[in-house]
């Protein structure tokens, strides 16, 4: 199947095959007939699967070929995301599909200074992608009207629903015309998406490229369990030891990425850090420098990862389990993509064990564990398997507790025995879902 068999324009095609881009990947095929047709959407579909792409294309040619001309302050097409490197991101899409044609774009987020956005915006923009806080203010402050809008996508809604956003979003719905074509990406549907997406899309065409929060096949995943005190010194090893050409690493706070990126350059490992606390020129030059091969390791808190876009990447490590098991998917999304295979590899302490069977219920199976020789943890990750922790009974088991219980310690409440095959319907539910992450 070719791109021109879905109905696209000829300077878009002309874009697409200097781009390379020859056949439509399953979320574009799916997804741009009916968009083009103006119909509403609802796309289960994850970063690397190409939905950019799928909803950039037919909105660019619909606006190119309907409607009038862009007025001052106006937008005719509103991309909401969570972040401002997937704003970034998703603003070079647009400026790339639609560089032969006669449209602006342009991206505003917070974090950076708000007069240079008002400005911009003054002669009005056919597409602008935005972060809803800032798109928020700058409604406020009357520097972009909602008058001429024909668009709305959000992407990623799951992620700005988890960040916190339902407020401004909800806001925002409010200042918008009813009468618009509204597209709904989201990795996972939750309950509180579904509810969204029933107040939000009228009759919508809907896609599903991969199967309901499943993470990537073509990861290989495992997870080495270590001591906490030990996971920094246990990185540099595996990084030695398999060569890795360049990785990602997730961390669970901006200290910890900080940390990590001061001991690998100790070692002269070319690395930096992103998270919430760098300004925004600063994150982006350090996702460029990853991007461009100039840094080995980057190192990232989930907030600041999200929308990166970065192909054929080997290895994700996660320093950190996340604290939303969501975002375990969405981390080793960066990695296998493109049909290429990955490795996936999370060091976990003991304190980690409810996030890690919160992960494996999500994905529906339990992760491989493999020992590091030298590494091998005094605390014991406790077993786990999709549905929660299972609750092994220790060999000489005189007492109801795990000793230690009450100490810091994990208490385990139940027990099967020895060598038993868990039966995963009686280990205890896993926690974590719902659990609000921390701003990175
Ligand atoms: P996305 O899921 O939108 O972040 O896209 C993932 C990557 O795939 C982006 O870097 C796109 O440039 C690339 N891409 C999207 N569609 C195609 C295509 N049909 N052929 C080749 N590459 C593509």
């Amino acid at each position: 199947m070719s791109f021109s068999s879905l109905g696209l324009i000829e300077p878009l095609l002309r874009t697409l095959d200097s781009l390379d881009y020859h056949t439509p990947t399953p979320v574009q095929r799916a997804a741009i007939p009916p968009v083009l047709k103006g119909r509403d959407l609802m796309a289960a579909a994850q970063t690397g699967t190409g939905k950019t792409a799928g909803f950039a294309l037919p909105l660019l040619q619909r606006l190119t070929l309907e409607g009038p001309r862009v007025a001052p302050n106006s937008v005719r097409a509103l991309v909401l995301v969570p972040t401002r490197e997937l704003a970034e991101q998703v603003q070079q899409s647009f400026l790339a599909y639609g560089r032969d044609l006669p449209l602006r774009s342009y991206a505003v987020y917070g974090g950076v200074s708000l007069n240079p956005q008002m400005m911009a915006l003054r002669k009005g923009v056919d597409v602008l992608v935005a972060t809803p806080g800032r798109l928020l203010d700058l409604y406020r402050q009357n520097a972009v009207k909602f008058g001429q809008l024909q668009a709305l996508v959000l992407d990623e809604a799951d992620r700005m629903l988890d960040l916190g956003f339902a407020r401004e979003l909800d806001e925002l719905f409010a200042a918008l015309p009813t009468r618009r074509q509204t597209l709904l990406f989201s990795a996972t549907f939750s309950d509180a998406i579904r509810q969204m997406a029933g107040e939000l899309l009228r009759d919508p065409a809907r896609v599903e490229v991969s199967p309901r929060n499943a993470a990537a096949s073509s990861v290989r995943q495992w997870l080495i369990p270590v001591d906490k005190k030990r996971k920094a010194e246990l990185f540099l090893h595996l990084l030695s030891a398999h060569g890795w050409p360049q990785v990602l690493v997730f961390a669970k706070t901006r200290k910890g990425t900080d940390a990590l990126v001061e001991e690998l350059q100790q070692q002269g490992v070319a690395s930096e850090s992103i998270h919430g606390d760098k300004p925004q020129p600063s994150r982006l030059r350090a996702l460029e420098r990853f991007k461009a091969g100039e840094l080995r390791v980057l190192v990232a808190t989930d907030v600041a990862a999200r929308g990166l876009d970065i192909h054929d990447l080997p290895c994700v490590v996660n320093l950190d389990l996340p604290t939303v098991a969501e975002d375990y998917v969405h981390r080793i999304g960066r990695t296998g993509r493109a049909g290429a295979t990955g490795e996936a590899i999370s060091l976990v302490a003991a304190d980690e064990v409810e996030l890690l069977a919160a992960i494996e219920t999500l994905i529906g199976k339990t992760l491989r564990r493999e020992e590091e020789p030298g590494f091998v943890p005094d605390h014991r990750v406790p077993e786990t398997a999709p549905g929660g922790v299972v609750l092994k009974k220790p060999k000489k088991p005189k007492q109801k507790t795990v000793p230690g219980a009450g100490k810091g310690k994990i208490h385990l409440g139940n027990w099967f025995e020895e060598g038993e095959k868990p039966n995963v319907k009686t280990v205890r539910k896993a926690p974590g879902f719902g659990n609000k992450p921390r701003k990175g």
